[in-house]
């Protein structure tokens, strides 16, 4: 069996981070490929590796002296190098990399170094083979990731290599250029190469102990989720829950293989397992809460709207017109509710407006702003009654009024809309009811 470990950036911020990355890696003999991030922040108040390299990049853009940050950047390695005792030098890579910047290389080599490095580092730490990302992870001319092309020449590099680090986030265009991934890209290159070795885990390292039911920043110490399907996972990044870069799901879905987010600091720790299925219940009924603030509800009034064939249609085009996607869409006898971002649609409100009038010819349009939706996601409540009432009560003790409420035909989730003001309260109304009483 195979196990790919992905270690995040305050997984590696350190010397002393690495050794308990070290030890967590010869734990067990399974753990055979390493994709690390580059070293994140050690405190509160330090930078991250990659943002000290696009900002190091930015001046060598503008044709401004960078010595000094990129000796910054390197002190940060060869503090670790030393912390680890590796007789290992990246004098020459960082001559390499200033040429490179002079010849203003790219934005995305830039990025790239701080997993490239901190990649030399770890096999060099751990006696793995090092294989660079930009060999084996492949972009198409419009930037987009190629898996059909990756997979094929990364398993079959892989498959003889017994032990081996890629670092994360990059990969290499047509060209021969470097290309990276979105921010917090490194998820997305454990998952590819999980999908490529056939492996039984995708075990991603990181520094909380497993996705949490509820944003810690409202609720205190909140549960950790022990098993949730990629389904509910979608739902609650979707709805501002962030664990895992979105994109990472998609490989190891396709081959079926689970991810454990686990914690670096406390590997003892049950973490969360993400999986496709699973005959596991969730033992508070939901599965976790998230939501967002910020959103504007376009409340359109015309009589006879029921008997009106295609008014939706026209409503929705007059969004269409202005490139504004919509949210969620309640719907009453005579009026229709659209909710959208407040700051993507405010300065286009009289735009459309008049173009609801111009198409479907209301009675009045009302906006109401600062709303914010909270999503309860679930697999659980599809065969539990009563999980609406009991959210709907605890709404209510707790004085929160609800706007507007939507639960999709899959029942996985509910979603409501409440005002900015409450949504704190919300979220803390529905976690103690379904979890607080439940313990
Ligand atoms: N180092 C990159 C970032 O900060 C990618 C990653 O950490 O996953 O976004």
């Amino acid at each position: 069996m195979i196990k790919i470990v992905k270690f995040g950036g305050s997984s590696l911020a350190s010397a002393e981070q690495f050794a308990k990355v070290g030890k967590i890696i010869s734990a067990d003999k399974e753990r055979r490929y390493v994709v690390p991030s580059a070293p994140g922040k050690r405190n509160a108040r330090d930078t991250k590796v990659t943002d000290m390299l696009y900002a190091c990049y930015a001046l060598a853009e503008a044709d401004e002296e960078f010595r000094i940050p990129l000796m910054k950047i390197k002190d940060r390695y060869d503090t670790i190098i030393n912390g680890l005792n590796l007789r290992l030098s990246l004098e020459e890579e960082f001559k390499q990399i200033s040429v490179n910047f002079r010849q203003k290389i790219g934005v995305d080599y830039a990025a790239s170094r701080g997993e490239y490095l901190n990649g030399l580092i770890m096999a060099n730490y751990l006696g793995y083979t090092f294989v660079d990302a930009a060999e084996v992870i492949f972009f198409d001319e419009d930037g987009n990731f190629d898996p059909d092309k990756t997979n094929a020449v990364l398993s079959e590099r892989l498959g003889k290599i017994e032990r081996a680090v890629i670092p994360g986030f990059y990969g290499c265009a047509p060209d021969g250029s470097i290309r990276t991934f979105s921010r917090g890209g490194s998820d997305i290159t454990g998952s590819i190469v999980a999908r490529a070795v056939h492996a039984s885990c995708y075990e991603n390292w990181t520094d909380v102990s497993g996705v949490l039911i509820a944003d810690p920043r409202i609720i205190k110490n909140p549960r950790p989720i022990k098993t949730i399907t990629y389904r509910e996972l979608r739902e609650l990044s979707y709805m501002g829950a962030s664990v895992l870069h979105e994109d990472a799901i998609f490989p190891v879905r396709k081959a079926g293989i689970p991810i454990h987010i686990l914690n670096t600091n406390a590997p003892d720790d049950e973490g969360t397992w993400i999986v496709e299925s699973t005959c596991h219940s969730s033992r508070y009924t939901i599965t976790g809460i998230a939501g967002k603030k910020g959103f504007v509800s376009v409340n359109i009034d015309k009589d006879m709207m029921n008997t009106e064939v295609g008014f939706g249609r026209k409503v929705l085009s007059a969004f269409e017109e202005n490139g504004i996607s919509f949210e969620h869409m309640p719907s009453g006898i005579d009026t229709m509710t659209i909710f959208v971002h407040q700051p993507e649609f405010e300065g286009k409100e009289q735009a459309v407006i008049s173009a609801i009038h111009r198409l479907a010819e209301p009675d009045s349009i009302e906006l109401e702003a600062d709303l914010a939706l909270v999503a309860v996601v679930g697999r659980g409540m599809k065969s539990t009654r009563g999980t609406a009432g009991r959210i709907f009560s605890a709404l209510a003790h707790a004085n929160v009024n609800v706007k507007m409420i939507d639960q999709g035909s899959s029942e996985l989730n509910v979603i409501i809309g409440v005002s900015n003001a409450d949504f704190e309260n919300a979220i803390r109304a529905i976690y103690d009811i379904f979890v607080e009483t439940q313990l």
